[in-house]
């Protein structure tokens, strides 16, 4: 059985950029994941300031701040009416110790496709549609044989779990989730597209009200693509309502 330095286990943004750096070091290097096709999902609206410091040392950092665009002012509104704008970052500016002062808009799904092409420059590639499902030490902890839902076993010095809050790896290591989960704290994302020219693109559009907020920020690098976030209706106890167009409108 061939066996591989390092098996990541996961191709977000943390399984990719440990990917770029390990590859770069020249260790060998796989990296798998159980989705049969890259994530299109609407997540991070961009990374922080220091993340950039860290995109910079991949050498990426000129390409995400190319794709993205400056953190937009919010303007919040109430009763329909423009109410406020900030601009948290508006007396911010690069220093020695922080050269980024601020971070960059840029959807999840295009940065983590500027890292699989940087580490396609390695020569490694994520495996899509490969799942873990098991894993066995060898003797002496020398080795990991990792199973996958297809049925196979490979062989790795090391696997690292970079799959995410429902991480498999912890749990198939019987590592325990500290914390609570406040189930009715929910909001509903995703990735939508208005009619070219319906809201202007230069701010991030918040509405509250009692009842809760609705905000659309522009997805940079699309023409009509916003990310929509919003709180849920409620029933009369508090509880969260499944999400409609209607209750959105209202
Ligand atoms: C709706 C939403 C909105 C968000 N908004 C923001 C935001 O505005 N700003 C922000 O900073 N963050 C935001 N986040 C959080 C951000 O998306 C996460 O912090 C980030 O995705 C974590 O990256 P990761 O690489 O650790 O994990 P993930 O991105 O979750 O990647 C884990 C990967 O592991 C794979 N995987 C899981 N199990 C297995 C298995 N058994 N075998 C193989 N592969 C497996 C999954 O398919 C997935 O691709 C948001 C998240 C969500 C869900």
């Amino acid at each position: 059985m061939g066996m591989t330095d390092v098996l990541i286990v996961g191709a977000g943004p943390t399984g990719l950029v440990l990917a770029c750096d390990l590859a770069r070091r020249g260790a060998a290097v796989r990296i798998v994941d159980r989705s049969p096709v890259p994530p299109r999902t609407s997540r991070a609206k961009g990374p922080n300031a220091r993340s950039l410091e860290i995109l910079d040392d991949l050498g990426v950092a000129e390409e995400v701040l190319a794709a993205g665009s400056a953190p937009l002012p919010m303007l919040k509104y109430r009763d329909r009416l423009p109410v406020a704008e900030t601009d948290p970052w508006a007396d911010s500016a690069p220093s020695p110790d922080a050269p980024y002062d601020r971070g960059r808009l840029i959807a999840q799904w295009r940065l983590e496709e500027i890292l699989r092409d940087r580490l396609a420059g390695y020569g490694v590639r994520v495996e899509l549609g490969r799942e873990v499902t098991g894993l066995a030490e060898g003797p002496g902890g020398r080795h990991v044989d990792v199973t996958f839902a297809e049925g196979r076993t490979e062989r790795a010095r090391y696997v690292v779990g970079c799959d995410g809050a429902h991480s498999s790896v912890r749990k198939l290591l019987g590592i325990g989730f500290e914390g609570t989960t406040a189930e009715d704290q929910v909001m509903v994302c995703g990735d939508v597209d208005l009619a070219d020219g319906a809201l202007d693109r230069t701010r991030w559009h918040q509405w509250f009200d009692e009842d809760g907020a609705v905000m659309l920020c522009p997805i940079p690098g699309t023409r009509t693509g916003w990310w929509f976030q919003a709180g849920p209706e409620r029933d009369g106890r508090g509880r969260p309502l499944a999400p409609t167009a209607d209750g959105f409108r209202r």
